[in-house]
């Protein structure tokens, strides 16, 4: 490529000057580049200035990040834009965001429009449908202990486990796993079994745990006093099937979902334990929002998760929580090797934003419907949607 042609395709096209909404304009002054000149679009001299790439940026972060939707199990972004919709106006944005939009569609060649996900992104894997299927469950759980590796989690590794308010900071017993009363209230411990969370991941414990600034707080270093068998369920499966039959998708979802699925959490991990496991290695509810990854990430609608190449990156997405059988401390498969007072000093938040759209109405979906099905006919291959 000739250099002058590069310098044209990194000129400034919109600054962040250039819209109304005020998080659009927020998220655009984060992403653009500093630079005194008029912008070619509202004139302003003080606005970040955004050439392609950047407007590709917010583009993809205010719209379709901005809108993901969490289901019942899955989850996906409600608006897409592709430049086969270019100039389609599918959706009618709130007044402040019309002609903001508008700018972006222009500058980009694309039309947004609402997505209608592939099936499986809100749930629909039978792996997970045959879990909530009492006549089903037992088969799959079966599968989920025979297929997931063991991870031996060894005297020398150190894990922590962290308490609000507890009566006697100073005793180990307080580290145990919770008294008799409690059980049954979390993912994976019932009546039968109560479990020890833990995690090597400080900040992970701070979440889990739904500290406040007025709590007090103590943490304990915690060892295995001899080698621990963990049933490992961060682990991604290298499956030769597509993500609507996937066990790694059911078992990445379930962890996902919130506690409408703990009475298949906790029948796993009372399974594990019947198979002679010390416990289970599961993958933390706060993980996306610890690494900042996209939850049910794809590419070409494909989870990233089912490419070789991706799965290093999926698997450093993954905070592991350590959840251990029994009462491990009392029964000496635990030591206390410290215990700390923690002091929360600042509590800070990362934020972007999204429009406030809602997902179509039923008018809209049969539009969508009815483009989707024209794609179809069509003699062109058109690329998924998500190929932006
Ligand atoms: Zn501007």
């Amino acid at each position: 490529m000739k250099p002058y042609f590069k310098i044209f395709r990194r000129k400034p096209l919109l600054c962040s000057n250039c819209f109304t909404d005020e998080g659009l304009k927020i998220d655009a002054f984060r992403i653009g580049a500093k630079n005194q000149k008029r912008c070619r679009s509202c004139g302003s001299t003080t606005g970040r200035k955004l050439h392609k790439g950047h407007i590709q940026t917010l583009a993809y972060r205010f719209f379709v990040r901005g809108t993901f939707n969490k289901t019942e199990y899955g989850g996906a972004p409600i608006v897409q834009y592709n430049e086969h919709q270019c100039g389609e106006n599918q959706i009618q944005f709130s007044s402040w965001l019309q002609e903001d939009a508008k700018l972006i569609e222009q500058a980009l060649n694309i039309g947004f429009f609402f997505y209608g996900p592939r099936l499986w992104m809100i749930g629909e894997v039978e792996p997970l449908k045959d879990l909530l299927e009492p006549s089903k469950k037992e088969e799959i759980i079966k599968r989920v202990i025979s297929v997931y590796p063991e991870y031996q989690l060894s005297e020398n590794e150190k894990f922590y486990r962290l308490r609000k308010n507890p009566k006697s900071p100073e005793k180990h017993s307080e580290y145990d796993s919770p008294p008799k009363e409690f059980l049954g209230s979390y993912r994976l411990d019932s009546p039968e079994l109560p479990i020890l969370y833990a995690s090597q991941d400080l900040e992970v414990c701070i979440h889990e745990c739904r500290v406040t600034v007025e709590d007090e707080l103590f943490v304990s270093t915690l060892s295995p006093k001899k080698n621990l068998r963990l049933l490992d369920l961060t682990e991604i499966l290298d499956e030769d099937n597509t993500e609507f039959e996937s066990l790694d998708m059911a078992i990445h979802m379930l962890f996902c979902a919130e506690n409408h699925s703990y009475s298949i959490s906790r029948e796993i991990s009372l399974a594990a334990q019947k198979a002679g496991f010390d416990g289970i290695i599961y993958p933390s509810y706060f993980s996306n929002i610890r690494t900042g990854a996209i939850p049910f990430d794809t590419i070409y609608g494909l989870s990233v998760r089912r490419f070789p190449t991706y799965k290093t990156y999926a698997k450093a997405k993954t905070i592991p929580n350590i959840a251990l059988f029994g009462r491990p401390i009392a029964s000496h498969k635990v030591v206390v090797q410290c215990i700390n007072r923690l002091v929360l000093n600042k509590i800070s938040y990362g934020f972007q934003f999204g429009p406030v759209e809602t997902p179509p109405t039923k008018e809209q979906e049969e539009k969508l419907q009815a483009f989707l099905k024209d794609i179809e006919n069509s003699k062109n291959e058109f690329p998924d949607p998500l190929d932006t």
